[in-house]
């Protein structure tokens, strides 16, 4: 916007364009912003959901320098248009803000170099012996003494009804330690090289904060979760590469994964962490359709820290937002997640995995929050959440900061204290959204009195607190179409409705997926709706999905997304 920004304003346009999403045309309201001539692009002949409660929906809009100028009726857009301005007819198509996920990590490198066991898109049954076959291929290929790795495994999507375990990764190779992982990331499965490599056997005690499982007789059937994983990352060999080896591989992870999020609509992500210099290579080369808000962990958080850089830093394309995720506790997925009442039916008794002292999370919650960095940790189950509150409102008291929106991913299990908690302390949840479709075939193992609470957008809207969109892709496909369906409906793939009281309107869903993603990451003023001013990221949708089927709204077409006002993705 050059030095014209300082002294933006909004023009009123006149027409009979822009509606209430409740009522018919209404009083003729449309804006525009002050820009110096034509647009560069407008779009007409469209039904505009823009997000925005002044001016809900339109017909058409222009764009000029990446950003919205004017919206307002079709004839008003295109009395607008001057030479070289370009026209897209949108043929009465829907147009939303571009869609925003506050929790992914993004993992485009595992996808085109590992050997993948489950879908990661949509929903699909595989075969054990699939899962056995691709990593036997892989440890033929691999020196006896390496790690073979296999990804995305989802244990209710297997067509043998049964778990993955340590006899069926004996198959794969007694030569090789060999992981399975679940793509919730918070369970591994080994064989038996795997465990005797690492030193666990029959009588190794569970560590805090994780477990290693076992039969009824009392054997380990190679399932661990969480931190009981780590003495495994100590044994073995690994696969290595050289510096340059390493950027390729980080730059065509991402290049590739950029391309994925942009043919789902997706127009901001929030990165859990990644190669920071890969990132800005892959902008650099053209390469990144998509904005990311870069979530920092370990030397990248710790020279933030140290160099004084805070949240907010850098511009629209790469920015650094909250910290990545923080765990204080297991998996809502993989049944780990940290409950104040043992889970239903589970002998002996357990109530999940708490990953964090309280005191340790006390600490580096206050470090961050003090370098002026927006804290964000992973609580799924109501201790963990209580926990993470705990150490937000102590940091909040020794250094008052205002409007720090401390993140919790996931925030998956509430209850009416923790809600109050999480509005007071101005929360900024980025809960599971695809799940309510992708993972109903593990909600009977909470019940429904658990899903009650839930991923509870309902409660969240109701109270006034911003709740935003976390697919935390790996362990949730992130297409934003799935989570709009499943936060509506609340009914999975395979019929089944749970936590029915969670619902929100398609309305709310979408703000949830877009505005208030922009929010999460304190850029509300330059993103998330369609508004003359901010950035032009928006969606063509080929049906309405205001209007259309509930059960149908994930297999809307995307058919043109668009970032800045550039094209990234045409169906
Ligand atoms: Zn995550």
């Amino acid at each position: 916007m050059g030095n014209r920004s300082s002294r933006r304003e909004f023009l009123w346009l006149t027409g009979a364009g822009v509606a209430g999403l409740a009522g018919g045309p209404s009083r003729g309201t449309a804006f525009a912003a002050e820009s110096d001539g034509p647009p560069d692009l407008i779009v007409v002949n469209a039904k505009v959901y823009t997000i925005e409660t002044r001016f809900p929906k339109a017909e058409a809009f222009a764009v000029k320098g990446g950003r919205f100028t004017a919206l307002g009726s079709s004839g008003e857009v295109r009395g607008l248009a001057g030479k070289g301005t370009q026209t897209l007819d949108a043929r009465q198509m829907a147009v939303v803000p571009g869609f925003i996920d506050c929790h992914n990590h993004a993992p485009g490198d595992t996808l085109l170099y590992e050997v993948i066991v489950g879908n990661p898109f949509v929903v699909e049954f595989v075969t054990i012996s699939s899962i056995v076959e691709k990593l036997r291929v892989k440890a033929a290929a691999t020196p006896p003494g390496m790690w073979v790795d296999g990804y995305f495994f989802d244990d209710t999507k297997v067509k043998d009804n049964r778990e993955l375990n340590v006899h069926d990764l004996d198959q794969v190779s007694k030569d090789h330690p060999v992981v399975v992982h679940h793509r919730g990331g918070h369970t591994s499965y080994y064989n038996s090289k795997a465990l005797e490599m690492a030193d666990v056997n029959k009588s190794t005690p569970n560590p805090m904060g994780g477990t290693f499982d076992r039969d009824s007789d009392g054997s380990l059937n190679g399932r661990v979760t969480d931190r009981a994983r780590n003495v495994f990352s100590r044994v073995g060999k690994r696969q290595t590469f050289t510096p340059e080896q390493t950027l390729q591989r980080d730059r065509d992870g991402l290049a590739y994964i950029s391309k994925q999020f942009v043919r789902y609509g997706l127009t901001s992500v929030h990165h859990e962490g990644g190669n920071l210099f890969a990132l800005q290579q892959v902008r650099a080369n053209g390469d990144l359709l998509h904005r990311v808000s870069y979530e920092a962990a370990g030397q990248v958080l710790e020279s933030m820290i140290t160099g004084g850089i805070e949240t907010g830093f850098g511009d629209e394309w790469i920015r650094f937002g909250a910290t990545s995720e923080h765990a204080a506790d297991g998996s809502f997925s993989e049944r780990t997640m940290a409950l104040s009442q043992p889970y239903p039916g589970i002998k002996p008794p357990y109530s999940g995995n708490v990953t964090e002292k309280q005191e340790d999370l006390n600490a580096w919650v206050e470090r961050v929050h003090r370098a002026g960095i927006q804290p964000n940790c992973h609580a799924n189950g109501d201790v963990a959440i209580d926990m993470v509150l705990t150490a937000y409102e102590r940091a909040q008291k020794l250094a008052p900061r205002s409007d720090a929106r401390p993140k919790i991913t996931h925030c998956t299990l509430i209850n009416d204290d923790l809600i109050r908690r999480i509005k007071a302390l101005g929360v900024v949840p980025a809960a599971f959204t695809s799940y309510a479709y992708y993972n109903t075939d593990k909600f009977h193992f909470y019940g429904e009195e658990l899903m009650r609470r839930s991923m509870a957008y309902r409660s969240f809207l109701d109270a006034g607190i911003a709740a935003a969109a976390g697919s935390d892709f790996s362990p949730g496909p992130f297409d934003p179409r799935m989570g709009i369906q499943g936060m509506v409906t609340r009914t999975g793939w395979n019929g089944e409705t749970w936590g029915a009281n969670q619902r929100v309107t398609v309305e709310e869903a979408l703000r949830i997926n877009t505005l208030n993603g922009a929010f999460n990451s304190h850029e509300e003023s330059i993103k998330g709706s369609i508004a003359p001013g901010k950035l032009a990221d928006f969606v063509v949708l080929s049906d309405d999905i205001f209007t259309m089927a509930q059960d149908k709204i994930k297999d809307v077409e995307i058919v043109r997304t668009v970032v800045g006002g550039k094209t990234s993705y045409q169906a």
